[in-house]
């Protein structure tokens, strides 16, 4: 299939579209590099820079294509900083992708893939979420996805859009040749690693009075090479009619242990320091997967935190100044 990748230069988008063509679909990577990587595009890849949300661009980029199916990982993607600046990711997630969608009304493209989020699940009644856990988003962040998830369901009645919407819990790991690369890096693992790595001092434990075993949080890591086979098996499930899913290994480890498990893996030291707590931070999120495993046949293969952590320490050790564009 022809498929356009938003945010294909990114974390996730690069690795789904690095599989993509594996499976020899054909992929055009649309990113405007604010957040991505050249150098994270793969090869086989044609590579358009600009803005998901630049109308004229991307109708271009999808008559010229013949584009099938869009797989939109352009975002803003911090639950911290969107409780900071909550129009950046209020107007700025669902504007954008607003567009692309009415780019994709205009050219008669019908099949979506949208990067959601656990965010939509702020204070979970049960553990492990399940697909039917009201949707309370925790932050400006989880709002702007559900945002657009909603206006999924009404472009699905009125045009006829097959969608997915796949809700990651904690994206990590890294495949050999791509992994997580953000400036500035704010997510648990790759800070963990860098202080391994002696690239920073200590590592600061976001709270420690959160009602879970060690009082610090709790989340469900899930490695990126099985969250883009999700992705692939949801674009060729969507022929049956639209999805919504929540992706995780349904296992959750706390922040503690986290630094625990990358210790053993890196034999490094990693000092910590408890600090407070960050707002938008639910207590617990582990994902209930069962309705992919079943409808989809999903299965995590790399579900072992230890096996996570390994292959980004694998991709940090060689990519020590990450990518070089
Ligand atoms: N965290 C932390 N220190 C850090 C970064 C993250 O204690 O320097 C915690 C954070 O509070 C959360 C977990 O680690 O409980 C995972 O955070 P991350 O930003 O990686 O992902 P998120 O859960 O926000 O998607």
């Amino acid at each position: 299939m022809k498929v356009l990748v938003t945010g294909g230069a990114g974390y996730i988008g690069s690795v789904t579209a690095e599989r993509l063509l594996a499976a020899g679909d054909q992929v055009t990577v649309l990113d405007d590099l604010s957040q991505g990587h050249r150098a994270a595009v793969p090869a086989g890849a044609d590579f358009v820079q600009g803005d998901a949300g630049d109308r004229p661009l991307v109708e271009r980029a999808l008559r010229e294509r013949g584009i099938e199916a869009v797989m939109h990982f352009a975002s803003f993607s911090l639950v911290g900083e969107s409780m900071q600046r909550p129009f950046k990711y209020l107007r700025g997630n669902t504007a954008t992708g607003l567009s692309l969608l009415e780019a994709m009304a205009e050219c008669g493209v019908r099949r979506f893939i949208l990067s959601s989020t656990a965010n939509l699940f702020d204070k979970p009644g049960r553990i492990p979420v399940a697909e039917t856990e009201p949707v309370v988003p925790g932050s400006p962040y989880g709002e702007s996805k559900h945002a657009l998830e909603r206006a999924l369901k009404w472009l699905e009645r009125i045009n006829g859009l097959r969608y997915a919407a796949l809700r990651y819990f904690n994206a990590a790991g890294a495949t050999a040749e791509r992994g997580e690369d953000h400036h500035p890096e704010t997510h648990l693992i790759p800070l963990v690693l860098k202080t391994a790595m002696g690239k920073q001092e200590k590592v600061v434990i976001y709270g420690d009075d959160y009602p879970t075993r060690d009082g610090t949080c709790v989340r469900d890591y899930i490695h990126v090479s099985d969250l883009a086979r999700a992705h692939i098996l949801a674009l060729r499930a969507l022929d049956r009619g639209s999805l919504v899913y929540n992706l995780g290994n349904g296992r959750g480890f706390t922040v503690s242990e986290v630094v625990e498990t990358a210790r053993e893996v890196t034999g490094r030291e990693i000092r910590t320091e408890v600090g407070s707590r960050r707002p938008g931070d639910p207590a617990e999120l582990v994902a209930s997967s069962e309705r992919i495993r079943k409808e989809l046949g999903w299965e995590p293969e790399h579900a072992d935190l230890k096996s996570i952590i390994s292959s980004a320490w694998e991709w940090h050790s060689s990519h020590p100044d990450g990518y070089i564009d």
